[in-house]
C-alpha cells in the first residue's frame, strides 16, 4: 500500500497542469471542450476517467477519488453528493427485482430505510440479523439472496461483524459484500483486505471532518466502480461537486491527526467516566467491558471518538437537567467533524407520532472532536453532578 503520506499530501496531484499550484485547483466547470473528433470519441469511449462532463467525471472529483482508492486499497472509487446516495448506489447497483438482501440489524437509518420502503417498492426483499454471529447470517441467506451489507461497528452501540468470515461466506454464495465503515475511516480500518468487495463511507463525517461537507465514497474493484458508475452514478446522478470536493482533498491533509485526536481523548474520557458513580455502562468497541473487544482489536487499528454511556439517575427531570446542563457538547447529528456532540436518547421521548426508542432514556451517544479533552471533561463533571 502506497505509505499515508504520500497518498494525503501528494498522491493523484499533477501540479504541473495547473501552474505547478501546491493546492489543486477547483475546476468548476461543468463540461470540458474536445479540441478533435479523436478526443471526442476517446472522451466518449470512457466518461469515467475521461474529462467530459462533471456529472461523470471532474478534475478536482478526481484527485480525490484517486486519494480515497489508495486509503482503502482498491482499485478505484467514485464520490456521491451524500454518504446515503454511495450506500444506495452501491446496494442498487447489485440487485434486481426478485433478489434478496442480508443487513446486519444495527444498520444506520436511512440504510435500514432503503431496505425496508424504497427496495421494497421494486421487489427487493431483505432480512436484517444479528450480525455478531456469523451463523445468523449464513442462516439468512437464500437461493435469492445478491448482497450482504455489514455496518462494523455501527455508531450507536458499536456491534461488530467478522469481517474475513462475512467475505469468505460471501465468496461461498456469491453474494457481493458491501460494508459502511464510516466509524473506523480508513486509517482504522481497511475492509477490502479482508476480502470485502465494496468499502462504503459517509465521508461527511471524519473524512471531510470539518462539518461542511456532506459526501459519500465508494471504494471496489475498477470492474465493481465501472458497473455502478454507468449505472446508479450516471443515471440517479447524486454526483459531487469540485468545490465541495476540494473541500474534501483539504480535509483528508489531517485525517491522522484529526482522526487520533478524536480517539484519544474519547479514551481520556471513558477512563474518567467509567469509575464515576453516575455511569451505568459504557459502550466503545476497545473498551474491557465490551462483549466484542477481541473481534475489534483483531480487525481494527484503532477506535475513534464514538461512544456511548447509559448514565445511572432516577428521574427524567434530572436526566433532562444533565443534557441541559453540558455547555461544551453540541446537542446535534452527525459526527466526525471538530465539535464534540451528544445525541441523547431521552430527546426521542414525547415526540408526537414517533414511536418510544428501544435504548432507555439514560442512554447518550458522544463524539469527541478536537477539543481539549480536559475542557470537555470539567463540563461532563459539572453537568453529572444534577443526576
Ligand atoms: C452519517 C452516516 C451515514 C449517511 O451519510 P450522509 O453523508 O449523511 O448521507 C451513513 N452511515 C453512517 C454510519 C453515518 O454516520
Amino acid at each position: 500500500m502506497e505509505s499515508l503520506s504520500h497518498i494525503l499530501n501528494h498522491l493523484g496531484e499533477e501540479r504541473e497542469q495547473y501552474f505547478n499550484a501546491v493546492s489543486p485547483p477547483v475546476i468548476q466547470s461543468s463540461n470540458f471542450v474536445f479540441p478533435d473528433l479523436d478526443t471526442f470519441r476517446a472522451s466518449f469511449a470512457d466518461e469515467l476517467h475521461s474529462h467530459t462532463y462533471t456529472r461523470g467525471n471532474n478534475p478536482t472529483v478526481e484527485i480525490l477519488r484517486k486519494k480515497l482508492a489508495a486509503l482503502e486499497g482498491t482499485e478505484d472509487a467514485l464520490v456521491f453528493s451524500s454518504g446515503a446516495a454511495a450506500i444506495a448506489a452501491a446496494v442498487i447497483g447489485n440487485v434486481q427485482a426478485g433478489d434478496h438482501v442480508v443487513c446486519q440489524e444495527m444498520a444506520y437509518s436511512w440504510t435500514s430505510a432503503l431496505l425496508r420502503k424504497f427496495l421494497a417498492r421494486f421487489g427487493v426483499e431483505h432480512t436484517f440479523v444479528d450480525g455478531t454471529d456469523i451463523e445468523n447470517i449464513r442462516a439468512a441467506i437464500r437461493p435469492n439472496t445478491r448482497v450482504l451489507y455489514l455496518e462494523s461497528p455501527n455508531t450507536m452501540t458499536f456491534e461488530c461483524q467478522d469481517l474475513a468470515a462475512c467475505a469468505a461466506l460471501a465468496k461461498e454464495h456469491g453474494l457481493v459484500s458491501m460494508i459502511d465503515n464510516s466509524y473506523s475511516s480508513p486509517l482504522y480500518q481497511n475492509p477490502a483486505a479482508f476480502g470485502i468487495d465494496i468499502v462504503l463511507h459517509s465521508g461527511t463525517k471524519y473524512l471531510n471532518g470539518h462539518s461542511d461537507v456532506v459526501v459519500g465514497v465508494l471504494c471496489a474493484s475498477r470492474e465493481m466502480v465501472q458497473k455502478i458508475f454507468t449505472s446508479e452514478l450516471m443515471t440517479i446522478g447524486a454526483a459531487l461537486g469540485p468545490h465541495d470536493a476540494a473541500l474534501v482533498i483539504r480535509g483528508l491533509r489531517t485525517l491522522p491527526l484529526r482522526v487520533q485526536r478524536s480517539s484519544e481523548s474519547a479514551q481520556m474520557l471513558i477512563a474518567r467516566l467509567e469509575n464515576h458513580p453516575k455511569v451505568e455502562r459504557i459502550w466503545y468497541p476497545f473498551h474491557h467491558s465490551f462483549p466484542q473487544r477481541e473481534l475489534a482489536q483483531r480487525q481494527m487499528r484503532g477506535c475513534g471518538g464514538l461512544f456511548s454511556v447509559q448514565f445511572r439517575t432516577d428521574s427524567m427531570e434530572k436526566m433532562e437537567a444533565f443534557i441541559h446542563r453540558l455547555r461544551r457538547f453540541l446537542m446535534a447529528v452527525s459526527w466526525g467533524g471538530h465539535e464534540s456532540l451528544i445525541i441523547p436518547t431521552i430527546g426521542f421521548y414525547n415526540i408526537p407520532g414517533r414511536p418510544v426508542p428501544e435504548a432507555p432514556w439514560t442512554f447518550v451517544r458522544f463524539y469527541i472532536g478536537l477539543e481539549d479533552a480536559d475542557w470537555l471533561w470539567e463540563d461532563l463533571e459539572q453537568a453529572m453532578a444534577v443526576l
